[in-house]
C-alpha cells in the first residue's frame, strides 16, 4: 500500500504557527520512512492524519492513490505503535496480540483456532515466543515494545505507524530494537512511518528520511542523501555536530591533523585530547576562531605526538556553506 500526503496543513486553535504547512510526502509500497525533526516540529500531527487521529485543515491523505482523507481510522487499515506500550495490564502477552481479533465483529471475526495461530506466528516473529504466558509486568521495556508491535500487526493492517516507539527506553536496548525492527522490516516488507527526534536513528532505520523543520519538510531523501547533501543549514545542523570556522561549517570528522607545520593547514593550540574507542576526540582552539573546534579522527590518522597546550595543525578536507543558515 503507498501512502500519498498532498498539500496537508493544519492548525491547532490559537497558536501563531501551523503545526502542517502545504506537507507533501509520498512513502512508497514496502517502504519505511522516518519522519525527523525536533519536538514541536509536526511530525506526530502528520502521523496522526495519516491514520485518521486528526483531521487535516486542507489538503489530501491517500493510500494506493484513494482519497481516504475522509476515512475514519478503523477504517484505513493502520497499526499504531507510541512510544509508551499501551499494553493491557491485566491481561497475557498472548490475550494483548489477540486483542484486536477478539473484538472484531463476528462475521469477520476468525475462528479461536485460527487466532492462537496467528498470535504465535507473531510472538515468533518478535521472538517472544517463550512469554505468551507471561503479564506485561514481567517482561522489559523492550520486550513490551515488541509486543505492542506484535499486537499492531495482528490485524493485518496495510500501513504501519511508529511514533517514537523506542523513545522511552534506555540507549542500548534502543539500538538493539533498531536493528531488530530494521531485520522485521526486510522480512515483512510493511509499509511504515517511523517518527523520531533521534538522527542517528533515522538514518539507521529508514530506507528515506523527511527532515522536518516548523511544519514543514524540508528536505526527503536517503540516508546518505540528508546526511552526505544537506538541502539547507537547518538540515545540516539538525543531522550531527559541526564547527563554524570562518569560511564555512565543518564536522568533527572533516579534518586532517598534524602535530608539525604542513602546507594549507591552519595552526590552532590543543586544548584537550581522548582516546574512544578507535578514535581520537581533539578539542582545538583555532585562530580567528571562537568556539572550540571539535575534531574526530582514526587513531591511526594521527601524524605525530599531540601533547595539550603545544600547537597543532589542522585542516579541514571538506567545507559546506549554506546561503542562509537557520
Ligand atoms: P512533534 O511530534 O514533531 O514533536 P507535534 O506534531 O506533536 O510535533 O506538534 C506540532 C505543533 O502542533 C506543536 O507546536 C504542538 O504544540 C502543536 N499541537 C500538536 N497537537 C496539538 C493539539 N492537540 N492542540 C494544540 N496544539 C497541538
Ligand atoms: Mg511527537
Amino acid at each position: 500500500m503507498n501512502i500519498t500526503v498532498e498539500n496537508v496543513s493544519k492548525h491547532f486553535g490559537t497558536s501563531k504557527t501551523a503545526a502542517l504547512e502545504h506537507v507533501n510526502l509520498n512513502v512508497e509500497s514496502g517502504e519505511l520512512v522516518a519522519l525527523l525533526g525536533p519536538s514541536g516540529s509536526g511530525k506526530t500531527t502528520l502521523l496522526r492524519a495519516i491514520a485518521g487521529l486528526e483531521a487535516p485543515d486542507s489538503g489530501r491523505i491517500l493510500f494506493d492513490g484513494i482519497d481516504a482523507t475522509e476515512r475514519a481510522p478503523g477504517e484505513r487499515g493502520v497499526g499504531f505503535v507510541f512510544q509508551h506500550y499501551a499494553l493491557f495490564k491485566h491481561m497475557t502477552v498472548f490475550e494483548n496480540v489477540a486483542f484486536g481479533l477478539r473484538v472484531r465483529p463476528r462475521e469477520t471475526r476468525p475462528s479461536n483456532v485460527e487466532i492462537e495461530k496467528r498470535v504465535r506466528e507473531l510472538l515468533k516473529l518478535v521472538q517472544l515466543d517463550f512469554a505468551e504466558r507471561r503479564h506485561p509486568w514481567q517482561l522489559s521495556g523492550g520486550q513490551r515494545q515488541r509486543i505492542a508491535l506484535a499486537r499492531a500487526l495482528a490485524v493485518e493492517p496495510n500501513v504501519l505507524l511508529l511514533d517514537e516507539p523506542f523513545g522511552a527506553l534506555d540507549a542500548k536496548v534502543r539500538e538493539e530494537l533498531r536493528d531488530w525492527l530494521r531485520r522485521l522490516h526486510d522480512e515483512i516488507h510493511l509499509t511504515s512511518v517511523f517518527v523520531t527526534h533521534d538522527q542517528d536513528e533515522a538514518l539507521e532505520i529508514a530506507d528515506r528520511v523527511a527532515v522536518f523543520n516548523a511544519g514543514k519538510i524540508e528536505q526527503l531523501g536517503t540516508p546518505e542523501a540528508v546526511y552526505d547533501h544537506p538541502a539547507s543549514g537547518f538540515v545540516y545542523h539538525f543531522l550531527g555536530r559541526s564547527n563554524a570556522l570562518p569560511d564555512g561549517l565543518v564536522r568533527p570528522h572533516e579534518f586532517h591533523v598534524s602535530s608539525t607545520p604542513r602546507p594549507g593547514y591552519r595552526q590552532g593550540t590543543l586544548k584537550f585530547i581522548r582516546l574512544v574507542g578507535a578514535n581520537a576526540r581533539l578539542e582545538v582552539e583555532g585562530e580567528g576562531v571562537s568556539a572550540p573546534i571539535e575534531i574526530e579522527i582514526g587513531k591511526g590518522q594521527l601524524e605525530g605526538e599531540l601533547t595539550p597546550g603545544a600547537a597543532v595543525y589542522y585542516q579541514p578536507h571538506t567545507i559546506r556553506t549554506f546561503p542562509t543558515t537557520n
